[in-house]
């Protein structure tokens, strides 16, 4: 079985919508993927509709990727097999949601005194009306000849200390498990070799996210080593987590595709094998849009 537990639609910064990525999944020859929009559980019902009505030989699993805040840091915090209908994470969800579009009128704001002109308005239309993120202003730069990539973009007005940077004021990491454990689902940290932190503070925050009742982390992602996969894998054993696998995947490139890259080792313990639920309960956990 091939499971790939991270990827992203257009309801938040991936370019597919639900059913184009459900489809290149299944080209993939993933058998479970789970959706995992920034702050937004939008292109779920999508997904599982295109699975139904053309029945696709794949299972979804509800996610979400939660942006949290941890000692200065930003770092997410995916949730699995949550209940996307559930009225209170829903109504939490909302709240990052607001927190975006109040960063994104702070950012456009911003880079007009950097010769951009104000593009709030067109950098939402790029959102699906989902979540708008940092990326979406990324493509609008990139389309307006201010970069050539998305990367140089990041870099030249996006990082922290660019002209477009606003500080932001994300729900707190123990706060984020807590709506994912509320909503049913198991919280995984997500990627925790991207945050470019030391040895000493990626202890620290495995061990705090532990504590935090955090229950698995991304062992496998497509751009890790081996011998990085065994260091994630060495911390989850020394704060009992369990292993995840995720592409995050957002649009087609050289180097990401889903389901691709994400092998582990036979000793490492995979979030299926320590919560079967989550792959049995997939397909029923999530109604399809009714037309
Ligand atoms: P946000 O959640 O709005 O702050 O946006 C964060 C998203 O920007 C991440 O999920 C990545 O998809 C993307 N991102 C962050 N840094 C970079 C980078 N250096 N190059 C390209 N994309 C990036
Ligand atoms: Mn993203
Ligand atoms: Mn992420
Ligand atoms: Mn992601």
């Amino acid at each position: 079985m091939k499971f790939d537990l991270h990827s992203h639609t257009y309801y938040s910064d991936g370019v597919l919508s639900p059913a184009e990525l459900v489809t290149r999944a299944v080209t993939n020859k993933v058998d479970v993927l789970a959706i995992t929009d920034h702050d937004t559980v939008l292109g779920l019902a999508e997904a599982q509709q295109t699975i139904v009505s053309q029945q696709l030989p794949i299972q979804l699993i509800a996610g979400v990727e939660i942006s949290t805040s941890w000692h200065e840091f930003e770092i997410h915090i995916v949730g699995l097999g949550i209940d996307p209908a559930d009225d209170l994470f829903q109504r939490r969800l909302a709240t990052q949601q607001q927190r975006r579009i109040e960063r994104a009128q702070e950012m456009a704001r911003r880079l007009t005194k950097h010769q951009v002109p104000d593009c709030f308005e067109q950098v939402l239309a790029l959102a699906h009306g989902g979540a708008i993120t940092r990326t979406h202003f990324a493509r609008h730069l990139v389309n307006i000849g201010k970069a050539n990539s998305l990367s140089g973009v990041f870099k030249h007005y996006l990082a922290r200390g660019k002209a477009g940077y606003v500080p932001n004021n994300w729900i707190e990491l123990a706060e984020a498990v807590q709506w994912i454990h509320d909503a049913g689902g198991v919280a995984v940290l997500a990627h925790p070799l991207k945050y470019k932190l030391n040895g000493k503070w990626l202890t620290r925050l495995m061990k705090e996210f532990s504590e935090a009742g955090g229950d698995a982390a991304e062992v496998a992602s497509p751009q890790q080593t081996p011998v990085q996969k065994r260091e994630i894998w060495r911390l989850c054993q020394q704060f009992e987590l369990v292993a995840s696998v995720g592409s995050d995947f957002h649009q087609p490139t050289d180097w990401n595709e889903l389901g691709r890259g994400l092998y582990m080792t036979d000793d490492i313990v995979p979030l299926w094998q320590a919560y079967p639920d989550l792959v049995d309960a997939a397909v029923s956990a999530i109604e399809p849009v009714l037309n």
